[in-house]
């Protein structure tokens, strides 16, 4: 998969994607990120690429121009499958858009800044927009990384042991079922028996019936999703 990331601050988005899984997704060659600086393609001579918003008010605009020469340049290279605007009124980002995207093979994403974009932008250029939820953010690289991060682990390869992105909570609705690892007995605080069995069947059943127990305890909007 190649991601190309369009920012006017891109170095916020360095170390989300510098460290443990998703690094190693790039240094296997399973993914490409490319962040680009929107100011590389600022079309005057003061290398601006913001304004003030027509009419008034407070807070900057990300100029249409620079967006578009960037795009443009972008789209001389590669076919996309979605150019994506990271937007706090975007489709809410879930499992399942994620699932769909990991099969993506090219992907562009433009990140807003200050009081957003020229809005043309999202008329003409964009082909999908995101939110990862319904608050606002600074910018749209946060947004962008955690984007990122949910969809790069799930390409076949990048998680060691392949099946386990398949357990994880939202797949097939269920939340995860509660984990424990050494020791057995911390403060008098004991690990379940059952995990300490070595029973196969009986762990595989104890897990189960705790994943429905939690989605329908805490997401049971899911849990009347089940089949
Ligand atoms: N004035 C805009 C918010 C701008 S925030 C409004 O009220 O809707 C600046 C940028 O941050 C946006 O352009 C967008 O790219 C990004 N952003 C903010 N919140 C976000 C969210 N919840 N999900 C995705 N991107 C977000």
């Amino acid at each position: 998969m190649h991601i190309d990331i369009i920012s006017a601050v891109p170095d916020l988005m360095v170390s989300p994607f510098s460290h443990s899984i998703i690094k190693r997704a790039v240094e296997s060659n399973l993914v490409e990120i490319n962040l680009i600086n929107l100011r590389d393609y600022a079309t005057n001579k003061q290398k601006q690429i913001d304004d003030y918003a027509f009419g008034g008010g407070a807070g900057m605009v990300l100029l249409i121009e620079p967006i578009a020469a960037c795009i443009d340049a972008l789209k001389k290279k590669r076919v996309y499958d979605e150019i994506i605007y990271m937007s706090p009124d975007g489709d809410m980002l879930d499992q399942k858009m994620c699932n769909q995207m990991s099969l993506y093979k090219n992907i562009l994403i433009l990140c807003g800044h200050y009081k957003g974009i020229d809005e043309r932008v999202r008329e003409h250029l964009i082909t999908k927009e995101v939110s990862i939820g319904n608050y606002v953010l600074s910018g749209g690289e946060l947004a962008a990384a955690v984007m990122c991060d949910a969809v790069i682990r799930l390409i076949p390869g990048v998680l060691n042991d392949e099946t386990s992105a398949l357990y994880d909570s939202y797949q097939d609705n269920l939340i995860a079922p509660p984990v424990y690892s050494r020791p057995a007995t911390f403060n008098g605080w004991e690990v379940p028996p059952v995990l300490l069995s070595g029973h196969t069947a009986k762990i595989e059943q104890w897990r189960h019936e705790q994943s429905v127990e939690r989605t329908k305890n805490r997401r049971p909007e899911l849990y009347h999703k089940q089949p």
